[in-house]
């Protein structure tokens, strides 16, 4: 079968079933694919390395299994790509860094190897924020991503190239990480469903480390029901990340049919102050009463420490990123400076021509926060706010089931616009990082548009490790939409 004959894939089991009838192969899909990201990545610029050796080998073993006529895995040939700061065993990982531009990992990350073992076919590796550090991908050393839906502007970040992938149709599912918001702004921003996991839900195994208490692995696609069986497919129990929970994994697919009437859906004012831009607040609000037609009960709730919650994120994250990255010296990956003359200034050589803006700026914020002389003043203060924030939730949880709230502030903004004031790229993430810094789950799937045409997100936070209700409750929301 030839590429222009395949049939139009954009969802897993579309992809899955076509092949498995017979009517396409994994290896003419992928070609599709590579057809499409040859012609149009160009202007995009989510990819930063293409795999094509894998992902051909790795077809041509669903192939193999499709012509014996065996059954065939969840994700069987089913084209999708990984955010570069998840290592790939002989492909290149920068985690968009000149510092580990030329870094080829002698292993898999726990959730790529599990893609690939349920038969999801590797494209190639998505550009993104330098080590993850931003919220419009422009921090990356290669280049920009640009918002499929809109060129001029940013995809968010620093998922970006994970977000635009799978809007521009030149992957059917992508994987991305999220410290502060990096899934579900994206998400958001580029118009598709982009799901944070509760922490410990999937292993950070392989995960280029950003800030390690606040990481986590979780997955774009074009449907709830998509990132349901992407999450299916990557979570639970390894023995490589200590910090991966020994919780059982439900069925989340089947438990999407589960009617969400008299489910309580809590809505926090904290979440609709003065920073939140009109048209999202009009839709947000608009997805808020929908779900209340489809029979759920909207619950006023408050989380009054959030807006402490910006200040605590950016001291525990830059701490963290001070500490994680204290390993790029030159010796052990990647780049290395050349012509110093002494150790300690290759040391510093390599990090100052290796290292970006945004990830000396971290660097130097953590190392200060983490200092002997402020350490009770900064860091300890923000784990403190940090455990007042996870108490704001449970003690919301013990009335509703999930929080509804809006994404990002605003839709996607222009690319530059924020680049000179990195406050206000912080900013971006007012209401993603709470998450993070509490562990729970969090989805973010489109829910209107602005006159502009921009998609805006809805959020639906979760109990730690129920997932379960917030995709139940995303899956109605989404198909409700759906209706003519
Ligand atoms: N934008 C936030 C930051 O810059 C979050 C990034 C992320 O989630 N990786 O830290």
């Amino acid at each position: 079968m030839t590429a222009s004959t395949a049939p139009k894939a954009s969802h897993i089991e579309s992809v899955r079933s076509a092949i498995a009838e017979r009517r396409t192969t994994a290896a003419a899909c992928a070609e599709e694919f590579y057809a499409r990201i040859k012609k149009d990545d160009a202007e995009i610029g989510a990819f930063l390395t293409l795999c094509e050796d894998r992902a051909f080998a790795q077809a041509a073993r669903i192939d193999k299994i499709a012509a014996e006529g065996k059954p065939l895995p969840a994700l069987a040939g089913v084209p999708v790509a990984i955010k570069d700061v998840m290592v790939t065993r002989g492909v290149r990982t920068t985690a968009a860094s000149r510092i580990l531009d030329n870094f080829v990992p002698p292993y898999d990350c726990t959730a790529v190897a599990r893609l690939e073992a349920a038969g999801a076919v590797i494209l190639g590796k998505l550009n993104c924020d330098e080590f993850a550090m931003g919220s419009s991908t422009e921090n990356s050393a290669y280049h920009p991503v640009r918002n499929p839906r809109d060129k001029t502007r940013v995809p968010g970040g620093s998922s970006g190239g994970s977000a635009a992938a799978v809007a521009a149709g030149m992957a059917v599912a992508t994987l991305g990480s999220d410290t502060g918001g990096s899934i579900r702004q994206p998400a958001s921003f580029c118009g598709v469903v982009g799901l944070k996991p509760t922490y410990g839900r999937v292993s950070r195994y392989g995960l280029i480390a950003f800030a390690s208490s606040l990481d986590h692995i979780g997955p774009f696609a074009n449907t709830v029901k998509d990132a349901a069986l992407v999450l299916q497919t990557i979570a639970g129990r390894d023995p490589m990340d200590s910090t991966s929970a020994d919780v059982p994994v439900p069925d989340y697919v089947t438990d999407l049919e589960k009617p969400v009437r008299g489910l309580r859906i809590g809505v926090a004012k904290e979440y609709f102050g003065s920073g939140l831009g009109a048209e999202v607040r009009a839709a947000v609000e608009a997805a808020i009463q929908k779900l209340a037609e489809l029979g759920c009960e909207i619950v006023p709730v408050s989380l009054p420490h959030t807006e402490y919650a910006i200040p605590a994120y950016y001291i525990v994250a830059t701490a963290e990123a001070s500490a994680n990255l204290a390993r790029y010296d030159g010796v052990r990956y990647g780049f290395r400076a050349r012509g110093a003359r002494t150790l300690s200034e290759m040391y510093r050589q390599t990090r100052d021509g290796g290292f970006g803006m945004e990830v000396k700026r971290r660097i130097m914020l953590g190392t200060y926060a983490l200092s002997a002389g402020y350490y009770d003043a900064y860091y300890l203060k923000a784990q403190k706010v940090r455990t007042l924030l996870a108490r704001d939730f449970d003690e919301a949880f013990t009335k509703v089931d999930v929080i509804a709230a809006p994404t990002a502030p605003t839709p996607a903004f222009k690319l530059g616009e924020k680049m000179d004031d990195p406050l206000a790229m912080y900013l971006a993430d007012v209401y993603t990082v709470t998450a993070n810094l509490a562990g729970i789950p969090g989805i973010s799937l489109p829910c209107g548009k602005s006159r502009e045409g921009l998609p805006i997100g809805l959020q639906i936070f979760g109990r730690h490790f129920d997932e379960a209700t917030l995709l139940r409750v995303a899956a109605a929301f989404e198909s409700s939409r759906e209706l003519p």
